[in-house]
């Protein structure tokens, strides 16, 4: 066995980056999620997994239980900023010019509290 890999921290051990997650369902749209973390991305998920609006969409669209398997198999880094402020910043310019659909969905909610008591 080779130690190619052994220098490169997998991504779940990397701390202050700007992350995105697919969506991977077969039916649904380019769905994607687009965070940042100063923690390890593996703690980060650890958060995904418990609430949010990850876990939401995979509830709510797909009528599945989302796994700690899909958040780490379909989370990609896209950029990686150990300034604090400015990686809020770039998460801000990420989400902005990008758009992400699960992003959105949590933003309408923020807008109006109260259709999630109507639901
Ligand atoms: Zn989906």
């Amino acid at each position: 066995m080779r130690n190619k890999t052994a220098k490169k921290p997998a991504p779940t051990q990397e701390a202050n980056v700007i992350y995105q997650h697919n969506c991977t369902a077969e039916d649904c749209g380019p769905h994607s999620y687009i965070g940042m973390t100063r923690t390890t991305l593996s703690r980060r998920l650890t958060c995904h997994l418990q609430n949010g609006s990850i876990k939401e969409h995979y509830h709510e669209k797909h009528q599945t239980k989302l796994t700690r398997q899909q958040l780490e198999e379909n989370a990609t880094i896209i950029d990686r900023e150990t300034d604090a402020r400015r990686l809020m910043f770039l998460e801000d310019i990420y989400i902005e010019s990008l758009k992400p659909a699960i992003n959105q969905q949590t933003r309408d909610l923020q807008i109006l509290p109260t259709r999630k008591l109507r639901a």
